[in-house]
């Protein structure tokens, strides 16, 4: 790089060059011991320390409680946030409205999101609205669940379980 062999002028910084030894803060900057959490109503990515996390951290955007313990609803661009950007594990049930066993899960889900609040996000992906996240996941049969960390697929489990079994598939899949 020819700029690099230019004799800097002292105290001066170069226009449009970063001031150095400044640690750059945003979104995507991993810090240990934070969570990176999308916000259930804005997707707003949001870094929440983990000592906080039980403390009802709300979204700097809009004032939501980040860690509602309630399950999101996912579109393709909430899917994005939550799933692939955000840190924190998500189990996402693939449903819709017409499915029995679909209806089912819901409490359970429901509770699950409540219980595990500060650990998991639940997401809620209506294959009847979403076809394309439904096809990117070759959903063949609902409910279908499938556990993301990172982006990254850990466990996928078709049909409806009741509470105690898909607590014991999340330990087992989040050890
Ligand atoms: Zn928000």
């Amino acid at each position: 790089m020819g700029a690099m062999a230019a004799k800097p002028r002292v105290g001066a910084l170069e226009p449009g060059r970063p001031r150095p030894h400044v640690p750059l803060m945003n979104t995507e900057t991993p810090v240990a011991d934070a969570l990176l959490v999308a916000c259930p109503h804005c997707h707003s990515l949001v870094r929440v320390p983990e000592a906080r996390a039980g403390e009802h951290p709300k979204c700097p955007r809009c004032k939501s409680p980040i860690l509602s313990g309630e399950p999101v609803a996912l579109d393709a661009g909430a899917f994005a946030a939550h799933v692939e950007r955000a840190s924190l594990p998500v189990l996402v049930d693939f449903w819709a409205p017409w499915c029995g066993p679909c209806r089912m899960m819901a409490p359970v889900l429901d509770r699950v999101a409540a219980q595990r609040a500060t650990t998991l996000r639940v997401g809620k992906v209506n294959t009847d609205e979403q076809q394309l996240l439904a096809g990117r996941f070759a959903i063949r049969s609902i409910p279908t669940l499938i556990l993301f960390r990172g982006g990254q697929e850990l466990a996928r489990q078709s049909g409806a379980v009741d509470a105690a079994t898909l607590s014991r598939w999340l330990d087992q899949a989040l050890r």
